[in-house]
C-alpha cells in the first residue's frame, strides 16, 4: 500500500493550522518539510487498517458491527492521547443483506453471481423468475415506452471504463440510483444491472440505491462483469432468456450510527477548526480495508503523527471518523447539522476516501486570501510528483460534501484510481439524494473561506 505517501500530503494540510502569518514562515515550512519526509520513511498507518480489517470486520452502516468499529476507534484514540475523544450519534434507517441467488432458467440453465444493492427491496420468498429484457445503457432503458417491461426483469448493461480520476464511475453509477425506478416506472418486476466496476472477478459491487416516490420500489441486484458477459452473450444469440431471481434483504427500523471525534486542541486560534478523516463503516462484503479503512488509517496517523511530535497548531485539527457514508453521507449530514452553530468556525478540511492509491494531483476551490498558503503547500508536495489542479467542483470529501455546498472551501489530495474497485467513489456520484435524513438548515451558514492568516 501506498498509504506512506498519502500520508505525506496529508500531512501538509496541517501546515494550514501552524502558519503563524502571512507570508508562510521559515519555521512553518521547516515543521512541513520534516514532517514530510518522516512519513516517506514509514508510518503506522497500514497497522491501524489491519487492526480495523481484522479486529472488526465488514462495518455496515448501522449494524452492530459499525458499533464495534466505534468503539475500536474511541479506545485507539484515547490510546494515542487526543483530546475530547468522543462519540456523536445519529440515528438511521437500517437495512440488512439477506438470501441473494439467481439462475438462468432457460435457454441455458445456469447459476448466476449477484448482490442486492444497498436499500433494495425483497423479491417475494420463493423469488421472482420471468424474461429478461436487455438494455445496453441507462438512456436506452429511459427511451422505452412505459408500460413495455410489463412483468419483466430489466438488465442494464452500461459498462465503465478505468480512469485514473474515477470520472467514468462517477457517471455510470447513476444506473444504480436510476435503474429500479426507471425499469419500474415502465413495468418491469425487478432490475438487474452490470456490476458497477471494472474487475473480472464474480464478486459483484453492491452500493447504495434509493427510490422515487412516485413508483411501486421493485428489487435490484448487480450482477459480476463476467455474469453479465454472459447473459450479453446468450441474447446475442437471439434467444428469450428466463432468469430466476430471489433477494431477500430486510429493513430493520430506526438504528443507531455515529461520528467518532478527535482533536489536538489549537493555541491562540483554537475555536477555529480543521477537519480531517475518513469513513468508518463500509458495505458488508469485504472488510472494507481500502473503502475506508485506508482512509481511517491515513488521516488517524497523520494526527498521531503530529501529535507525537508534540506540535502545537494554531488551529484545532478535529478528526472526524464518519459514520454511514456508504448510505447517504448520513454521519456527513449529522456533523453539519450538529454543527451547524460552529460552521463558520470550520477553516478548510478534507476527507481521505479514494483507497490508498498514490497521490497525483492536489485541487482546491478557496478564497484569494488562502491562495499563498495553498501555493507553499503545492511547492511542498511538488517533489512527490503531486501536481496542483484546478477543480471543477468545489469538494473536500463525500463526508465534507454537505459543509462544501453551504460555502466550505474544498481542498482534496487526489488519488490514482485506476486500481481500485470503484464502490468506494461514491461521491462522485449524485448519491447524497439517497439520504434518509434531512440535511442541515442551509440558512445562517458561511464559512470563513480559509482566511488563514
Ligand atoms: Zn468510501
Amino acid at each position: 500500500m501506498l498509504i506512506r505517501t498519502t500520508l505525506v500530503a496529508a500531512f501538509l494540510y496541517s501546515l494550514a493550522t501552524i502558519a503563524a502569518a502571512k507570508p508562510v514562515s521559515d519555521e512553518t515550512i521547516s515543521i512541513a518539510k520534516q514532517l514530510r519526509d518522516e512519513a516517506m520513511v514509514g508510518s503506522r498507518a497500514w497497522n491501524i487498517v489491519e487492526s480495523l480489517t481484522t479486529e472488526v470486520g465488514p462495518r455496515l452502516a448501522g449494524s452492530e458491527a459499525e458499533a464495534r468499529s466505534r468503539a475500536w476507534a474511541v479506545e485507539k484514540l484515547a490510546a494515542y492521547g487526543f483530546e475530547n475523544v468522543r462519540v456523536e450519534t445519529f440515528a438511521m434507517d437500517g437495512w440488512e443483506r439477506g438470501t441473494e441467488v439467481a439462475e438462468i432458467v432457460s435457454p441455458f440453465p445456469q447459476k448466476l453471481a449477484i448482490t442486492s444493492l444497498g436499500n433494495s427491496v425483497a423479491t417475494v420468498e420463493t423469488g421472482i423468475e420471468a424474461e429478461v429484457v436487455l438494455f445496453e445503457t441507462l438512456s436506452e432503458l429511459q427511451a422505452a415506452e412505459m408500460g413495455s417491461l410489463s412483468g419483466k426483469i430489466a438488465y442494464v448493461g452500461h459498462g465503465m471504463q478505468r480512469t485514473q480520476d474515477g470520472s467514468s464511475y462517477g457517471h455510470f453509477v447513476r444506473l444504480r440510483s436510476a435503474g429500479a425506478v426507471e425499469a419500474a416506472r415502465r413495468g418491469a418486476v425487478a432490475t438487474l444491472i452490470r456490476s458497477i466496476g471494472t474487475d473480472s472477478h464474480r464478486m459483484p459491487h453492491t452500493g447504495n440505491m434509493s427510490y422515487a416516490q412516485d413508483v411501486t420500489p421493485i428489487p435490484i441486484a448487480a450482477l459480476s462483469n463476467p455474469d453479465a458477459d454472459q447473459l450479453e452473450r446468450i441474447a446475442a444469440r437471439g434467444q428469450t432468456i428466463r432468469v430466476k431471481m430471489t433477494l431477500t434483504p430486510n429493513y430493520t427500523g430506526v438504528v443507531e450510527s455515529g461520528n467518532v471525534i478527535a482533536e489536538i486542541p489549537g493555541t491562540d486560534l483554537a475555536d477555529e477548526i480543521v477537519v480531517i478523516g475518513g469513513h468508518l463503516d463500509s458495505w458488508d462484503l469485504g472488510t472494507g480495508a481500502v473503502d475506508d479503512g485506508a482512509g481511517v488509517a491515513i488521516t488517524m496517523e497523520v494526527l498521531r503523527q503530529i501529535k507525537s511530535r508534540d506540535l502545537k497548531p494554531r488551529r484545532t485539527i478535529r478528526l472526524v471518523l464518519w459514520g454511514a457514508e456508504e448510505v447517504g453521507l448520513l454521519g456527513g449530514y449529522a456533523y453539519a447539522e450538529a454543527h451547524k452553530d460552529e460552521l463558520r468556525k470550520h477553516v478548510i478540511g478534507t476527507e481521505s476516501d479514494f483507497g490508498a492509491g498514490r497521490i497525483w494531483k492536489i485541487t482546491r476551490d478557496i478564497n484569494e486570501a488562502a491562495v499563498p498558503v495553498a501555493d507553499k503547500i503545492a511547492e511542498l508536495v511538488e517533489p512527490l510528483g503531486i501536481a496542483p489542479g484546478s477543480s471543477s467542483v468545489r469538494s473536500s470529501g463525500p463526508d465534507l460534501s454537505p459543509m462544501n455546498r453551504m460555502g466550505f472551501p474544498g481542498f482534496r489530495f487526489v488519488q490514482d484510481g485506476s486500481d481500485l474497485s470503484p464502490s468506494m467513489t461514491t461521491w462522485l456520484g449524485s448519491n447524497s439524494s439517497a439520504t434518509t435524513m434531512v440535511g442541515p438548515s442551509k440558512a445562517g451558514a458561511s464559512f470563513r473561506r480559509a482566511e488563514l492568516r
